[in-house]
């Protein structure tokens, strides 16, 4: 019953009473229940409160009450937004019981949105990695080839769209963790702009990055989950408090005497030549559309993963050190921290030092400290450990200008070269990503492999703009190929318009895997 469908066109069968919230969302569950076993998409699903949800709101379409605007829509949230009273654990071991208090605000807007939310969507462990094998609990597989990563972070969030699991679902974006899984998964993502939708109740991994989007079927899906998610929260000072415009009505504007930017660059960058093409012909097609496509250049997006793979971990060891053993989530065993207080008290006395002279407040300090440590070796893996490793040293004393400083300098430069393009062109367009999504493995033993993949996506982040990935293509080996538009801050609802006039001339956006 799934198939084919997006969600704007559920929503019209949901109005249209063709079908009822508690059958469409029964069918998402019996189809997470026959595909996720191998997918691995979710990490927790909400069946009881959905079907409830859902059945309250047939309830009150039938009395003619007024419904919210994705009335009935089953939505998926990535792990790594605060669901009330639901498991929250951000693709991690050290959050596996964790249980927020409240919602986030993206979570509450979709509420009261009346959409129905089915389950909480695997990831990257806190949304660090671009192929979902860093999750603390399973890797998720790409629903076109399942022996191939889906991308990520959002791992969980493109693949359950992609297996139609689900019509809709929340990434969230600091390097490109919406865009890069929605082109690897053959989905539609936006990354709004940085201020756009609340952080409030996202789970943090480099605040000044950090952005919840949609991941969806279409252009016009994206409007529509866009215009429930973002305008301003009190509850985030860096949430912009410029008005939402109408994302729909900018749908059906046409693309005549739109100036696109190509860059150059991006298709001399030795990436896959199958994926360039694609792109390539993709940008041909907008030119048919009436866009004109004039060539510039960014000269400073050479030095973004460098710069990138500074101030995210920088951002990420300070507010990864909320994780300590003792506020919530893991704390090692008692017993264990005793045990290994002891050893290093009997080793200092080995090796010299008396043991007796250990008062009993340096005993109390060595099991508060050994607490931290215990609990942080075992809770976390190995991307989060590395990255906290990379950021408290750029951040110790000494290094900071030479590293976090310079970073912030170049991000700056990046983002002045992004306005002086946007100054002649409307938008920016290319490919999403280098290649194809890869070989499950392939990647795990080589981290920079595995940070150069989020070439093209990471400048986005760094200059706060918003930007959207599109189906645009298939390779010979029929894995999805996306195409990235970058506009000015605050500029979705043309970045959407000119994706959706795209969708209009080709069917990219429909092909399922088989
Ligand atoms: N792949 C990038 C990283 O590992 C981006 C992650 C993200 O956007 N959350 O940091």
């Amino acid at each position: 019953m799934l198939e084919e469908l997006t969600a704007s066109q559920w929503l019209a069968r949901l109005e249209a009473r063709e079908v009822s919230s508690v059958e469409l969302t029964q069918a998402c569950l019996d189809r997470i229940r026959s595909r996720d076993a191998e997918i691995g998409a979710f990490l927790s699903l909400q069946e009881a409160s959905a079907l409830q949800q859902a059945a309250a709101i047939d309830q009150r379409r039938a009395a003619g009450n007024e419904v919210g605007a994705l009335a009935g829509l089953p939505v998926a949230i990535k792990d790594v937004l605060c669901t009330r009273g639901e498991p929250t654990t951000c693709g991690s071991k050290y959050l596996e019981h964790f249980k927020p208090p409240y919602d986030a605000t993206v979570v509450r807007r979709l509420r009261e949105a009346d959409a129905v939310l089915i389950g909480k969507t695997n990831m990257d462990e806190f949304a660090m990695g671009g192929s979902g094998e860093n999750s603390g609990f399973r890797a998720t597989a790409n629903p076109w080839d399942t022996q191939r990563v889906p991308g990520g972070s959002s791992s969980g969030s493109a693949a359950c769209v992609a297996a139609d699991m689900a019509p809709v679902a929340i990434g969230t974006d600091t390097g490109g963790s919406i865009r890069q899984p929605s082109a690897f998964c053959g989905i539609s993502g936006l990354k709004p702009t940085y201020g756009r939708v609340s952080r409030y109740g996202l789970v943090a991994f480099a605040s000044s990055l950090d952005q919840a989007g949609p991941m969806a079927r279409s252009a016009e899906d994206l409007a529509r989950t866009l215009q429930v998610i973002a305008g301003h929260d009190a509850h985030d000072s860096t949430c912009s408090p410029a008005p939402v415009p109408d994302y729909l009505a900018a749908l059906r504007e046409p693309l005549k005497g739109i100036r696109l930017g190509r860059v150059a660059q991006h298709f001399e960058s030795g990436g896959d030549a199958e994926t360039l093409a694609a792109a390539a012909a993709a940008i041909d097609e907008l030119r048919r559309l009436g866009a004109e496509v004039v060539d510039i250049e960014l000269p400073h997006s050479k030095y973004a993963i460098a710069t990138y793979y500074v101030i995210a971990p920088c951002e990420a060891s300070s507010n990864l050190s909320r994780y300590d053993g003792m506020h919530y989530g893991h704390r090692a065993d008692e017993a264990e921290v005793r045990k290994l207080v002891r050893e290093d008290l009997e080793s200092a006395s080995a090796s010299g030092a008396s043991a007796g002279s250990a008062t009993e407040k340096d005993k109390r300090e060595m099991t508060l400290v050994q607490t931290y440590c215990q609990s942080r070796s075992e809770g976390l893996g190995g991307e989060v450990k590395r990255r906290i490793m990379l950021g408290t040293y750029a951040l110790s004393e000494g290094y900071q200008s030479k590293y976090y400083l310079k970073a912030l300098q170049v991000r700056r430069l990046i983002r002045q070269d992004y306005e002086a393009a946007f100054a002649s062109v409307d938008a920016i367009v290319g490919p999403v990503t280098p290649t194809p999504a890869f070989a499950i493995g392939e990647k795990t033993n080589d981290p920079l492999a595995m940070y150069l993949g989020d070439l093209f996506t990471v400048s986005a982040n760094l200059a706060g703009i918003p930007a959207l990935s599109t189906p645009c293509g298939l390779t010979s080996q029929q894995l999805p190929v996306g195409l990235h538009l970058q506009g000015p801050m605050l500029g979705e609802a043309r970045l959407l318009q000119i994706a959706h006039a795209y969708q209009q001339v080709t069917d990219w956006h429909t092909r399922r895997p088989r």
